[in-house]
């Protein structure tokens, strides 16, 4: 076969911000994920492809539950559905030990269909149907409260109820993040929360259990759960002095980031955000000086999410072609953008060629196959001079794409895992158009019969 003829070039020195890992240049070559090579996986699985290794979500799991153990008495995580709610994912995380954490209907269904026991379901969300919230308390299940009007309508609900629904106060509070979450939950410090609780001891009907809070997402300070673990403290404490009603666990929710990097951010993610480890010491530390009795130290329940399985993800694809821009800009096009890749809104992924394709590397700028303007993964990337055909591995994916990923124009691919041995298992199917176009109707007068044939003309 002849060889494409390279010009000899200079490799030109990207020195970008220097770290410990040396330049941001992505031009090194991923041939494999756990051992299974990339190109024998899209050759299997189609292109592009998702793929999760079962080995690192047991060890990020782990390794999240050591953090904590090691310095709180009593921990518990819940895995946050909407982070990933694959349902081999959630069940290596239930065979770890994890309970579901859940925020729709959707979501709880699918945690039951996983085999989760109802009372290890924790019940968040703004939008729970009175139906939700009867087949949650039927299954004993806890309801994290939202506002106002779910308690009313739970309230209503418990009278028809054999046995009292154990719920959870939401609470949002100011932890010192900018701008506050306020829309989740009742604020702690205009006195809305207490007024819940007060109402729910009052009632009778409904059985306080515990107190919740989830302050942000990717939070890169560890101050403000020293904050927040703080307020819930004293919460429960106001709610033994006062009400006489002991709390059984405060639930700080998640938010831990992961080792992405954010977008336009001057060093990589994995030199800025804080370790688990960082975040269980400045909470356990808070809990420890609460004021409890050691044998009397609430359940410290942890909601999170991606930290737990963003870098266990992977999204390998395809150049679909490269071209040049306008200003003269490299372009490459691959055969997924924001489309799969949600959060290529806020991170800039590292991307890896599969391959020693090349070894002149130039700034490109990366899109995605979707026909609209914002389907750019990239604005700049480092990167070998990539050819049609040439295949790419996208690191650290396993949070949020494969439950906030749309089908707009194409069909969403398949997934597969990586066992701990390196063996793939599909854990979903690629979409198909017969599958999509089973929940389309069309009414009988567009069906092709009903339509008045008409003679093409010709041209005689
Ligand atoms: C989304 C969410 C989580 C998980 O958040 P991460 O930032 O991914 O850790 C936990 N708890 C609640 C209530 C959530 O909405």
């Amino acid at each position: 076969m002849k060889q494409r003829y390279e010009r000899p070039l200079i490799r030109k020195l990207n020195a970008g911000p220097l770290n410990k890992f040396g330049s941001r240049s992505e031009a090194q070559a991923v041939t494999h994920v756990d051992g299974a090579a990339v190109e024998d996986l899209l050759a299997e699985f189609g292109s592009p492809l998702f793929v999760l290794s079962e080995k690192q979500l047991r060890r990020n799991y782990q390794q999240a539950v050591r953090a904590f153990r090691t310095r709180y008495p009593r921990v518990q995580f819940a895995w946050s559905y909407k982070t990933n709610y694959l349902n081999a994912v959630c069940r290596v995380f239930h065979q770890e030990g994890a309970w579901a954490e859940v925020v729709s209907g959707f979501e709880y269904q699918k945690a039951l269909l996983n085999g989760v026991p109802g009372p290890q379901i924790l019940f968040n969300g703004p939008g729970k149907s009175r139906a939700e919230l009867q087949l949650a308390a039927e299954n004993d299940s806890v309801i994290h409260l939202d506002h106002f009007d779910e308690l009313y309508e739970l309230l209503g609900l418990a009278e028809g109820l054999a046995r009292r629904p154990r719920v959870a106060v939401r609470v949002n509070l100011d932890a010192g993040v900018y701008p506050q979450w306020d829309r989740f939950g009742f604020n702690l410090e205009n006195g809305q929360a207490w007024n819940a609780i007060s109402r729910i001891v009052a009632s009778g009907r409904l059985e306080l259990v515990g107190l919740h809070c989830h302050i942000g997402t990717f939070m890169l300070s560890t101050k403000p759960y020293g904050v927040a673990a703080q307020k819930l403290a004293d919460l429960a404490w106001s709610c033994l002095t006062q009400l006489n009603t002991p709390i059984q666990y405060l639930d700080l929710g998640g938010g831990f980031p992961s080792t992405n990097t954010l977008k336009g951010a001057y060093l990589p993610g994995t030199d800025t955000a804080p370790s688990l480890d960082e975040f269980a010491e400045v909470i356990a530390d808070t809990l420890h000086r609460a004021g409890f009795r050691p044998e009397e130290l609430p359940l410290l329940i942890l909601e999170a999410g991606r930290v737990l399985v963003d870098d266990a993800g992977y999204l390998l694809g395809t150049v679909l072609a490269t071209k040049r821009l306008a200003d003269g800009r490299r372009a490459t096009i691959l055969d997924f953008g924001v489309n799969l890749l949600f959060t290529s809104f806020w991170y800039d992924h590292r991307i890896s060629p599969a391959g020693e394709f090349s070894h002149h590397t130039e700034d490109t700028v990366l899109f995605g196959p979707m026909c609209m303007n914002i389907d750019q993964l990239r604005e700049s990337v480092n990167l070998p001079l990539l050819n049609r055909g040439d295949q790419v591995v996208v690191h650290k994916v396993g949070a949020y794409n494969m439950t906030q990923w749309m089908q707009f124009i194409s069909l969403r691919p398949a997934i597969v895992l990586l066992d701990a041995q390196g063996r793939p298992h599909r854990i979903r199917q690629a979409e198909t158009v017969e599958y999509l176009q089973q929940l389309e109707e069309v009414p009988g007068h567009l069906l092709p019969a009903a339509v008045a044939p008409t003679r093409p003309a010709t041209a005689e």
